[in-house]
């Protein structure tokens, strides 16, 4: 958290900004066209300070994303993994979320880009549970009726801001039938994954996740959580998942950045299991806190001190 009364600067093009003084035009391409891309990394206290987890695959994944979709970013991946280090502490944030943003900053109407001034903003931010509450309760999904974007329509891998069109529908439509959250599915029918998360299940004690190929972001949040659990252990696979399957796991939970591990403990009008978060989640969620927070050893190589 910022200490208070503390001036918060964001980054924008290599410069610090008064954080309420970043502003753009409405006419703003990326704004009209959703053109952007951009990542979201959390930073934690940790008992040797503060430190971002996975920095350098979350910017990595900035730079693929801006490669999907022809974006020429105008820094290297060492200059904005620095600049997000900066920026933590110029805002003396112990532990927040940050936000790299790559836009196009250009105000003349016209679709095409090319040509277009590229920006890169870095916003760091206190931010604390994703799901109010769920972290202790579980959290209720509804299955969406809008389909997850297909990568012959849109690139589901590239964190990209107009893919989130698509996760918003979805959202909204969870939220206003009263449940916290959407699960989308593929065109083919088969399991994609959140609005803004991945999904695993938990079947007979093995750990099963939409594979690839199931129109998903390939979360960071996600892998760790294979990591984590397969030095547990757990057995895990990577398939495609048949919608009915969520009804049936034992368990059901979301990874993300945002959301770390959320119990799912219903979807639609199923009580998920014994409707309470279960314990592999239990132990899993426990587990990631361990490894972001430092306390684990086996990982550390994932925290980027400041
Ligand atoms: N899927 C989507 C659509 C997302 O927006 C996110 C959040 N970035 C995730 C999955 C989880 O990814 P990560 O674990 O890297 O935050």
């Amino acid at each position: 958290m910022a200490a208070s009364g503390n001036k918060q600067y964001s980054w924008l093009d290599g410069k610090f900004i008064a954080a309420d003084s970043a502003n753009v035009q409405i006419l703003t391409h990326s704004l009209q066209y959703a053109s952007g891309v951009f990542d979201g990394l959390r930073a934690y206290k940790t008992a040797k300070g503060t430190a971002v987890f996975r920095l350098n695959e979350h910017i990595a994944r900035l730079f693929n994303s801006a490669k999907i979709y022809d974006i020429e970013i105008p820094y290297t991946a060492k200059e904005l993994a620095q600049a997000t280090l900066s920026l933590i502490k110029r805002n003396n944030l112990e532990s927040c979320y940050i936000r790299p943003f790559v836009f196009y900053n250009d105000n003349k109407i016209g679709l095409s880009p090319i040509g277009k001034k590229v920006s890169v903003f870095i916003a760091a931010v206190p931010f604390g549970a994703y799901f109010a509450s769920g972290k202790e309760k579980g959290i209720s999904c509804r299955i969406s009726s809008w389909r997850r974007i297909n990568s012959s329509i849109m690139p589901p891998e590239a964190k990209a801001s107009g893919n989130y069109a698509n996760s918003i529908l979805a959202n909204v439509e969870a939220r206003k039938a009263g449940a916290d959250e959407a699960i989308m599915l593929s065109i083919d029918g088969s399991v994609a994954e959140g609005s803004a998360e991945n999904i695993f299940l938990v079947q007979d004690g093995k750990l099963v996740t939409p594979s690839k190929d199931s129109d998903i972001l390939q979360g960071i949040t996600r892998d760790s959580i294979l990591k984590i659990a397969q030095n547990m252990g757990l057995e895990t696979e990577q398939r495609k998942v048949h919608a009915e399957e969520l009804y049936t796991s034992q368990e059901l939970f979301f990874t993300g950045t945002a959301s770390e591990v959320t119990s799912i403990i219903k979807v639609d009008s199923k009580k998920i299991g014994s409707g309470k978060p279960g314990p592999i989640t239990k132990m899993l969620a426990e587990k990631y806190s361990e490894v972001v927070l430092g306390s684990d050893t086996e990982f550390g190589g994932w925290l980027t001190y400041l």
